[in-house]
């Protein structure tokens, strides 16, 4: 249909050469996030950079944008090095990013007030792109007024104002209810293969398998911790797209396969948590999955014949990706079940797991809990001690070592879920402790 065919497929305006990013932590643990990312985007693509939430996509694309600094490699625009935010490119944000005392009209000026652009073609530039983005009337106007839908619709207004070559959005529809982000999506899908702005190449982050093939000519998916491109797809799907085609749900399907099949990480193998640790060994990060969900989506897989489609099943339990990967990543983890070609695949202790009585679901929890590097420490911790018990912040302090602050928070919340679930510990929310009781289970190797 209308694709953009006349656009110039020529030219050359990004060029990643091994960009890799490290946030330092206390006590001089770097975390690696972005890890040796070399890619090119040109003119014409409207590219989707799609990867499990903390991956590292919105520190890319601040990279790309100029708005950060890799650690090493180098970021070219037009073949000339990145330094600053890049005069080329605007950004959509998710949460808006709206200035609360300025009227709609002055937001989406902002932007062309700092390039310096004269009063009356400002305003009318303004007035132009509010118009064209659905928004005539509503020009003095402040966001709190608005919708989010009306809020986004400024947040693309003041972006497209300033004619960036280079589109970026960061998960620009995600903080929208359903219809308002559909509605959304096709109007800028319409902008942009209508050529009704002068943008050269989109540059999308989503978490949305859906949302990057329904939109996006190109895919680049990114594995986590660290991420590096593990797909680089061209999506032939000629426009208007329908979610209902058979080549759409094919392609879906296809996309699933690689982002649930693609992680390589050590974390995963649960063969290699059996060994015994070295002193001062990493430790590896544990899945957020909730043991009821986990428990809810084995049944079904069992009660399927004990292979079921990830896509499929996400569908009908209403998951996205992002929440269901963790409950599959902690069914591996723990041994139950694994991810092949897409499939869920319910092990033979997955399926003694199903069927068991719930006491001695705990047990077979229990017993591969600590086989992993984060309970070990737990459990050892609370048993040296004399009274069983142990401040939350030490554990805390000793994830930051491993970890981001927010993520080291992640993991011991986790931590704590699946270890009072398996009966392994418990915690004590008025003193924040983790502690172990007599009664307990002894099934505990120092
Ligand atoms: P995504 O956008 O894919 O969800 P982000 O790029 O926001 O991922 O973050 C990737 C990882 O980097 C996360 O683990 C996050 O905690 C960490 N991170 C992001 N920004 C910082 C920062 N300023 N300092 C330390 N760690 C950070
Ligand atoms: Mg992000």
């Amino acid at each position: 249909m209308a694709q953009a065919l006349t656009r110039s497929q020529s030219e050359l305006l990004v060029r990643l050469l091994g960009v890799t990013k490290r946030y330092p932590q206390p006590d001089n643990y770097d975390i690696l996030v972005l890890d040796d990312i070399t890619l090119d985007i040109w003119s014409g693509q409207f590219v989707a950079l799609l990867g499990p939430s903390g991956s590292g996509k919105s520190t890319l694309l601040r990279i790309i944008a100029g708005l950060a600094k890799p650690s090493y490699g180098t970021v070219l625009y037009r073949g000339r090095p990145v330094d600053g935010p890049n005069p080329y490119a605007a950004m959509v944000f998710q949460s808006f990013a709206l200035y609360p005392w300025l009227t709609v009209q002055q937001n989406v000026e902002i932007g062309l007030l700092a390039k310096g652009v004269p009063l009356r073609q400002r305003r009318e530039k303004a007035a132009r792109l509010i118009s064209l983005i659905g928004l005539d009337g509503y020009e003095d106007a402040f966001p709190k007024e608005l919708s989010g839908g009306m809020r986004q619709r400024v947040g693309f207004a003041r972006a497209l104002a300033v004619d960036p070559e280079l589109l970026c959005m960061d998960e620009p529809f995600s903080a929208l209810d359903f219809l308002t982000a559909e509605n959304l999506r096709s109007e800028l899908l319409d902008l942009w293969l209508e050529q009704k702005m002068p943008t050269k190449a989109i540059l999308m982050v989503t978490h949305g398998i859906e949302e990057a093939v329904f939109m996006a000519d190109r895919i680049i998916i990114l594995s986590k911790n660290p991420a590096r491109v593990i797909a680089d797809l061209t999506v032939p799907l000629p426009y208007p797209r329908n979610r209902k085609a058979p080549e759409f749900l094919a392609w879906v399907d296809q996309v699933y396969k690689i982002v649930t099949g693609g992680e390589e990480e050590p974390e995963a193998v649960v063969q290699d948590l059996t060994e015994p640790r070295p002193a001062g060994a990493k430790l590896t990060p544990i899945p957020y999955g909730h043991p009821p969900m986990l428990t809810g989506l084995l049944e079904l897989v069992a009660d399927r014949g004990g292979r079921y489609d990830l896509y499929r099943l996400g569908t009908e339990l209403l998951l996205e990706v992002d929440d269901l990967l963790p409950v599959t990543d902690a069914a591996e983890l723990l041994g139950l079940a694994v991810v092949d070609e897409g499939d869920l695949i319910v092990t033979p202790l997955g399926r003694s797991f199903v069927e068991a009585p719930p006491a001695e679901r705990r047990a077979i929890i229990r017993r591969q809990l600590v086989e992993i590097p984060l309970f070990r420490l737990i459990q050892r911790v609370l048993h040296t001690k004399a009274n069983h018990r142990m401040g939350k912040d030490f554990f805390l302090d000793v994830l930051e070592g491993h970890f981001s602050p927010q993520e080291a928070e992640r993991q011991l919340n986790a931590a704590i879920n699946w270890g009072r679930y398996a009966d392994l510990f418990h915690y004590d929310p008025d003193s924040e402790q983790l502690y172990w009781a007599e009664d307990q289970t002894e099934e505990v190797e120092a």
